[in-house]
């Protein structure tokens, strides 16, 4: 037993978090640990330097300070000198499956060469804290030995049952078990719907903290409510895949493939055949989180009828610093000529700067009469409020007025999702709110808690899908 070949033989280090080991050179002082390990049997291992290892005996009633005592010593192999660092729980079914606790630990010496055989004898002295004084392995047969307390003023020291804690770290032999459970139980809770979110404590947002986790529950819990809007939508998603000190990805294709993600192939505006994606299901949105996409954009119209739109969006984004009365004011004159015409429409957040106004419409029959509809609405309001709007993006004409964003109810154009979260500084929700609320809530004003608090009010965009016009 002179290297660690055996005590790496009995061990499958892809499941214990024992330590592989190698042996090292010995120091100048000799170490040596002991263990109290519940294993199958209650015992204490008694591990001693030498020469790079650890030469070990597992002492199933633990040392006795009384010199009458003859504790039984089995000879076990070699192990690693980093073994002296281990407590924690090896898993069940392996070798030594239980829990281990770093008893006592310090140096240990000896008088004189001859007191040290290790096939027969050995005459020490331990210098630990609990364990101190004379000791005697005197080997019997085979791996049998005993270990004996010699004469000294330590006898009568202290009792094994005086100790119930890790010399190192405090903790009760129950204490390191419920750890690991506490490690098991909260990997178990990194998964969400079935996905396991792997860097859950990845920083998206500072102030307060986001985690790429949180960020996972929060579209589990808005699912339901977010999941009408995507459904049968080409998404585009913003990744940040190192998190928020990260570069952002404006991702319309993704690389691979995943459940619960489907795939059309369009004609891109270059006339090329390109794929494109959409979320169908929740594991395929929480799939999205977990490759690092946490904002969605979605398209007008909807797969089966590509060139057939129907959820036109228009984007009131305000002058840098404009008072947000007279963002809210414009809102209100685009409600009213959508109102003069009949049309119902929504109201949302941005999770930004600005509002977005949201018409369910399907009486225009292409994008051209689509786009043409929202550029004329944009027109009208810029003709009765020269000084409020304008309806062309050029900023230098934009000192002090709202462009009305009409541009994106075009194919191959997106406008943030329901219910998405937005990658900025304060990762506010673009949330569908009820008219009447427009003087209250802030376009960045809905953060992911609120979010989910106020889905247990009544769905301010309760009957969307029910409108025809
Ligand atoms: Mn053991």
């Amino acid at each position: 037993m002179k290297n660690l070949k055996e005590y790496q033989e009995k061990r499958n280090f892809n499941k214990t978090k024992e330590p592989t080991g190698k042996e090292r050179k010995s120091s100048k002082k000799l170490r040596f640990v002991v263990q109290h390990h519940l294993a199958r049997k209650d015992h204490y291992d008694l591990r001693l330097e030498w020469k790079g290892t650890l030469k070990s005996w597992a002492v199933p009633k633990g040392p006795s300070y009384q010199t009458k005592d003859k504790r039984l010593a089995i000879r076990v192999e070699d192990h690693p000198l980093e073994y002296r660092n281990f407590e924690g729980t090896i898993p069940k079914g392996e070798y030594g499956g239980g829990t281990v606790m770093i008893f006592d630990e310090g140096y240990w010496t000896y008088e004189e060469e001859k007191d040290i055989n290790f096939d027969k004898v050995l005459k020490f002295t331990l210098h630990g804290t609990r364990l101190r004084g004379k000791w005697t392995l005197i080997s019997t047969k085979d791996n049998l030995w005993l270990f004996i307390k010699e004469q000294d003023n330590f006898v009568n020291y202290a009792k094994l049952s005086d100790y119930s804690t890790s010399i190192r770290t405090g903790r009760t032999m129950k204490e390191i078990a419920e750890h690991k459970k506490v490690i098991m139980q909260s990997k178990k809770n990194y998964i969400v719907d079935s996905i396991l979110i792997s860097n859950p404590d990845k920083k998206i947002a500072l102030h307060p903290l986001v985690t790429k986790y949180d960020i996972a529950l929060y579209y589990s819990k808005v699912f339901e409510r977010m999941f009408p809007y995507l459904d049968q939508r080409i998404t585009s998603f913003i990744r940040l895949p190192d998190g928020v000190n990260g570069n952002f990805f404006y991702q319309k294709h993704l690389e691979t493939k995943e459940k619960g993600i489907g795939k059309k192939m369009l004609v891109n505006t270059h006339e090329e055949k390109e794929d494109y994606y959409y979320i169908k299901d929740k594991i395929g949105l929480i799939s999205e989180v977990q490759m690092n996409s946490y904002e969605f954009h979605i398209w007008g119209s909807q797969i089966h009828h590509i060139n057939h739109p129907n959820y036109l969006v228009f984007d009131l984004d305000p002058d840098e610093n404009m008072a947000l009365k007279q963002v809210r004011e414009g809102v209100k004159d685009l409600k009213s000529i959508l109102d003069e015409l009949h049309l119902v429409s929504f109201l949302k957040t941005s999770g930004g700067k600005g509002y977005h106004v949201v018409v369910p419409i399907q009486s225009l029959k292409s994008w051209t009469s689509f786009r043409n509809f929202a550029k004329q609405i944009a027109k009208i309001m810029e003709k009765k409020w020269p000084d409020r709007y304008i309806s062309n993006m050029r900023l230098q004409k934009r000192k002090n007025k709202i462009f009305i964003d009409w541009i994106r109810n075009t194919k191959g154009a997106t406008s943030v999702a329901p219910y998405s979260i937005r990658l900025k500084k304060k990762l506010a929700v673009s949330m569908p709110i009820s008219w009447h609320e427009l003087d209250k809530v802030k376009p960045d004003g809905i953060t992911m808690q609120e979010a989910i608090k106020r889905l247990k009010r009544k769905d301010p965009w309760e009957h969307f899908f029910e409108i025809e016009q």
